[in-house]
């Protein structure tokens, strides 16, 4: 039998419509999907009925399927003949553990193909009008995971993220919220630095929060802020059009804005 493959594919940050046509096209031509909780039901729309779907995500009060035994899958599927669409929020390479994937395809000999997607920061800053750069306020851009594991400090290099110069864009940094800003601000980024909440950003459900640094946290709370959220501090968030008053704590919901 000949071998099949399996398609790593961005599934982008929420539309379907920021789908690439390479991964609409992977996704409507797929014999069995393996899909993440981050990818919407827009997006499994999209998979063909008679194809195989396993959801590996994580539900609330299940364990999510172990790595090894994603990995197992995706090489019985395509050792199988079938093409495997293994899809992921946002960009597989991008905090989406997509690489630990290819490299044991790569490992048992399986053919794979990465294809990117709109990561969130990308989804989340053009949904809220936000250049990530911008001339004169922030000369590059850091993507940064605010998790960490279990009851483990957050290792970051605070020193050089508190760098007003460069746009700090956070994933997964729901629950550490507190000890970031507390650590930003202790290493010398002001705290009236523009901050910006965004949760299910691009999605019909999209909500934003904009706060200076030291209230982002409150704010947060206060809006009750539903995951995935992603912050973006930085000058840049002033330049959010629709969004002037930064010294205040401002909460937009997409239904009041329609
Ligand atoms: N590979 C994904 C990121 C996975 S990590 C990507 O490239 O986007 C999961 C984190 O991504 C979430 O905790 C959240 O911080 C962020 N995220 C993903 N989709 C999002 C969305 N639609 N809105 C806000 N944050 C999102």
């Amino acid at each position: 039998m000949t071998i099949g493959k399996v398609l790593l594919v961005g599934a982008g940050p929420g539309d379907p419509d920021l789908l690439t046509m390479k991964a609409a096209r992977a996704i409507a031509d797929a014999e069995v999907a393996v899909y993440d909780r981050l990818v919407p039901d827009d997006i499994l729309r999209l998979i063909p009925p008679e194809a195989i779907r396993i959801n590996v995500g994580k539900q609330a009060g299940h364990h999510p399927i172990p790595q090894q035994e994603i990995n197992r899958m995706l090489i019985r599927a395509a050792q199988a003949g079938r093409c495997v669409v293994r899809l992921k929020g946002g960009d597989p390479f991008i905090f989406g553990r997509g690489c630990e994937e290819a490299a044991e395809l790569a490992r048992c000999g399986i053919p794979f193909e990465v294809i990117p997607g709109i990561t969130a920061a990308q989804g989340c800053a053009a949904s809220a009008r936000v250049p990530l750069t911008h001339r004169g306020l922030a000369t590059g851009v850091r993507y940064v995971t605010g998790h960490c594991r279990a009851d483990e400090p957050l290792d970051l290099d605070w020193a050089s993220l508190a760098d007003p110069t460069t746009t700090l864009v956070l994933y997964m940094g729901l629950a550490n919220i507190d000890e970031i800003v507390r650590e930003l601000i202790a290493h010398g980024l002001p705290g009236d630095t523009p901050a910006l909440a965004i949760s299910q950003g691009t999605t019909a459900r999209e909500q934003k929060v904009s706060a200076p640094l030291v209230a982002l946290p409150a704010a947060v709370r206060g809006a009750q802020l539903p995951g995935p959220v992603l912050f973006i501090i930085g000058r840049v968030v002033a330049l959010a059009a629709g969004a002037t008053d930064h010294e205040h704590t401002t909460i937009t919901r997409v239904a009041e804005v329609a």
